[in-house]
C-alpha cells in the first residue's frame, strides 16, 4: 500500500455541477455591464495538474498568464490524487488546461467532462507521442523527457497564442528561450552516457526512467516492483528478494528513489542499497519548491552524474 492512499479527497460530482453552473450564470450576468474586461482579468488563466507544467506555462506566459496548480505539495502522490470541488471551479474558468495524461492525471478528464469546459487541452503524453513497449507499461512520467518537454513548450505557447493572439509573438519567444536551457540537459545526458553507459542503476517507480535511458543507463529492477509501487500494490516477497539482491550482489551503481512514493518496501531497498556502499539518488514526480523545472532537472541530472562517479 501507497502510504498516501488515505489522503484522499473524493470529489462529489453533484455538489461541484450545481457550483459550477451558478458561478457561470453570475459571471456572464458581470460581462454584460462590462463589455471590455478589465486588465487585470484579460490575462489567460490556465490550470495545470502539477506544478511542473504549472511552472513551464509560467515560463512561457510570463506576467500574461495566470497559473493554477492542482498538486504542488511533496507529500502528495500525484499517482492517488483526487480532486476537489475547488480544482473543479478553478478548472471551469480556465482557458488553458495542462494535463499529463497516460493514465496519470485522470481526474483532470473527469473535471473537463462535468464543467462542459470550453478551455484549450494540452495533453502531456500525447503531445510526446509515446506508447507502452510490446508487452510492457507506458512509462507516463514524460516530462522527465527532455524532447518531450521541449515539445510541450511549443505546444503551450501555440495554446496561449490562441487564447490571446496579441500576446503570441511574446509566447513563441518565451518558448524559444526555454528550449534553449533544455539543451545543456541533454548534453549531461550524453555525458553520462559517453562516462557510463550500459552500467546498471535500479529504481523504486519509473518516474526517472526517460533521464537514466537517455544517460544510456540500463535499469535492472524487477518491472513488477516498481509497478507495484507506483500503483500503490503490495510487493511479492519474491519480487522483494530479487530486489534487494541488486544491492547486495552489486549488480547496480546506484539506486534512484522516487521520495513521494515511497513505503515500507522502497525503506527496505533504500536501506539496502545504503547497507551495500550503493549511492542513492532522490528524485520527485513534482517540482520542489523555490526550484524551477530546469533548475530541478540539472540538480537531478547532476545527482545522478555524481552518484555514478563514485
Ligand atoms: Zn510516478
Amino acid at each position: 500500500m501507497s502510504t498516501f492512499s488515505s489522503r484522499h479527497v473524493t470529489l462529489l460530482v453533484g455538489a461541484s455541477l450545481v457550483l459550477v453552473a451558478g458561478c457561470g450564470s453570475s459571471s456572464d450576468a458581470k460581462d454584460d455591464g462590462n463589455a471590455t474586461a478589465p486588465a487585470a482579468s484579460s490575462k489567460v488563466t490556465v490550470v495545470a495538474s502539477t506544478n511542473v507544467y504549472g511552472d513551464i506555462a509560467r515560463q512561457i506566459g510570463g506576467d500574461k498568464v495566470t497559473v493554477a496548480s492542482i498538486i504542488s505539495d511533496p507529500d502528495q502522490d500525484p499517482h492517488s490524487y483526487e480532486a476537489s470541488t475547488r480544482n473543479q471551479l478553478a478548472l471551469s474558468k480556465a482557458k488553458l488546461v495542462i494535463e499529463n495524461g497516460g493514465g496519470y492525471d485522470d481526474f483532470i478528464d473527469r473535471m473537463l467532462k462535468s464543467s462542459k469546459s470550453s478551455a484549450e487541452v494540452v495533453n502531456a503524453v500525447d503531445v510526446s507521442g509515446k506508447t507502452a513497449p510490446e508487452g510492457g507499461e507506458l512509462n507516463e512520467h514524460v516530462w522527465y523527457d527532455f524532447p518531450t518537454t521541449a515539445k510541450i513548450a511549443d505546444r503551450i505557447a501555440a495554446a496561449l497564442g490562441k487564447a490571446a493572439p496579441v500576446d503570441a509573438p511574446a509566447f513563441t519567444e518565451n518558448a524559444k528561450a526555454f528550449k534553449a536551457k533544455l539543451q545543456p540537459l541533454e548534453a549531461k545526458e550524453a555525458e553520462i552516457k559517453k562516462a557510463h553507459g550500459g552500467e546498471g542503476i535500479a529504481i523504486t517507480e519509473p518516474v526517472p526512467l526517460y533521464l537514466t535511458g537517455a544517460s544510456g543507463l540500463v535499469n535492472k529492477t524487477p518491472e513488477e516492483f516498481s509497478e507495484a509501487v507506483e500503483e500503490g500494490d503490495d510487493v511479492s516477497p519474491k519480487v522483494l528478494h530479487d530486489t534487494l539482491a541488486l544491492f547486495t550482489g552489486k549488480k547496480v551503481k546506484a539506486l534512484v528513489y522516487n521520495e513521494q512514493t515511497s513505503g515500507p518496501e522502497t525503506e527496505k531497498v533504500k536501506a539496502a542499497a545504503e547497507k551495500a556502499g550503493i549511492a542513492v539518488v532522490p528524485v520527485t514526480e513534482t517540482l520542489p519548491e523555490g526550484k524551477d523545472y530546469v533548475g530541478w532537472m540539472t540538480s537531478n541530472v547532476d545527482a545522478l552524474a555524481h552518484a555514478l562517479d563514485k
